[in-house]
């Protein structure tokens, strides 16, 4: 009896009968968060794991769990998993791969001799895209105690329906469902996505060993000035809020976009006032974006960055609006080794890379070990209909998955003399 093995074949036709729940014209899925489409979605993974002897259960926070019990009920579950629902014009692989690879690791080893320690238990994170509603990862964010119920079940739709409104109607529909509580101990989680980029695509590696998801800052800032006659102002008496603009742009390129390779920073948008040909610039409001994953170096480049502004802006004015504080997170470095192991065993080529994109793992990441496995996408596209993997690399990121979860599900050496 060897490892147990992926069924490749099964896991795809999953994936196709999952991309049926909420298909769209153009074969890609619309299946927002608590809707019909993806209560379909819900139907389908929980017959397949019942299917195998698993046990299915819920949380209040919308979130579905499919269980393959461990003989020691004292040892810490593993989790694996990511989300069922998509963007408005979302593609078959964003999410629903992490969660469709999980249950068919799960299946195999099921069927296999191996019998876990532990509970190894498959998860659907409620809402991660915050498309229906926002912010995204309610799921994981009420799990990991970051978000309250009170503030999640606030939020509504743009038809006016809330989440409490929509987790109501789901419990109805799944009534049946055991409830387990909201959040508890793990021992590890693992998440398997497509990559969403186009690293694993140009270097011609099948599995990513991702090194964390880099933190992001947003800023909006408006400068102020005086309006004047672009014909009879002299230049030293203006307050130019476009000259001011343009000193603060050209030191914040240089300082903060030129700091090291691994900074990405981007003023997108930029509006003037009045925006009249033969006016003095009165008000500019401009969007700053800055990502880097180590978050000292965040940190210190976003307060170089408002000071930067500060010192740039006279004779104008200055007013800064934070709007997005999310810090980088690393992910266990014992898991991307082992990760690494599994596909190095399986001669699949991998490489370290990191995450560009926001995931539910970084929610997981303070609770216990965490990492991710990323496969490649055609052309790094993602959040699109026409969003592609491909079957082999779909296969190998679960088997990759799946001889990882082994690794952690029978070691047996934790908790023992
Ligand atoms: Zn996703």
């Amino acid at each position: 009896m060897g490892m147990p093995r992926i069924d490749g074949d099964r896991l795809w036709a999953s994936l196709l009968a999952l991309a049926e729940c909420g298909a769209t014209a153009k074969g890609g899925v619309n299946r927002q968060a608590l809707s019909a489409e993806e209560h379909a979605a819900w139907r389908l993974v929980i017959g397949w794991a019942r299917d195998a002897g698993l046990t299915a259960s819920t949380d209040a926070a919308g979130n579905l769990f499919l269980t393959l019990p461990g003989s020691d009920p004292q040892a810490l579950p593993v989790l694996t998993g990511s989300h069922l629902d998509s963007q408005p014009t979302g593609g078959r692989f964003d999410g629903v791969y992490g969660v469709a690879a999980a249950l068919e690791a799960l299946l195999a080893l099921a069927e296999s001799d191996v019998r876990p320690v532990c509970d190894v238990i498959a998860v659907a994170w409620m809402n991660e895209e915050g498309s229906r509603f926002a912010p995204g990862m309610m799921g994981s964010q009420a799990f990991a105690g970051v978000m309250s119920m009170a503030e999640i079940e606030a939020v509504r739709d743009a038809q006016g329906i809330s989440v409490a409104e929509a987790l109501a109607e789901q419990m109805a529909v799944f009534a049946e469902l055991p409830r387990r509580s909201l959040g508890f101990p793990l021992a590890a989680y693992l998440e398997a996505h497509i990559e969403q980029g186009p690293v694993l695509e140009a270097r011609e590696k099948v599995i990513g060993m991702v090194t964390g998801i880099q933190g992001k800052k947003t800023w909006e800032i408006t400068l102020s000035g005086m309006e004047g006659h672009a014909g009879t102002l002299a230049m030293a008496d203006r307050e130019d809020a476009l000259a001011a603009f343009s000193r603060i742009a050209q030191r914040l390129y240089e300082e903060i976009g030129g700091h090291d390779t691994m900074v990405k920073f981007t003023i997108g948008r930029l509006r003037v006032e009045p925006n009249a040909p033969s006016v003095v610039p009165a008000k500019v409001v401009f969007s700053i974006d800055l990502r880097h994953p180590d978050n000292p170096v965040l940190e210190h480049l976003g307060q170089r960055l408002l000071a930067i502004c500060t010192e740039q802006t006279a004779p104008c004015r200055v007013a800064v609006k934070a709007l997005v504080d999310a810090p980088s997170n690393l992910f266990d470095a014992d898991l991307q080794a082992q990760i690494e192991a599994s596909a190095k065993r399986r001669e699949i080529p991998s490489l370290h890379l990191l995450s560009a994109a926001g995931h539910d793992a970084r929610y997981m990441a303070p609770l216990c070990p965490s990492a991710m496995i990323f496969i490649p996408c055609k052309g790094g596209v993602s959040h699109a209909e026409h969003e592609w993997a491909e079957p082999t690399h779909v296969t190998a990121g679960a088997q990759v998955l799946l001889d990882t979860l082994l690794t952690l599900c029978t070691d047996t050496s934790r908790g023992e003399p």
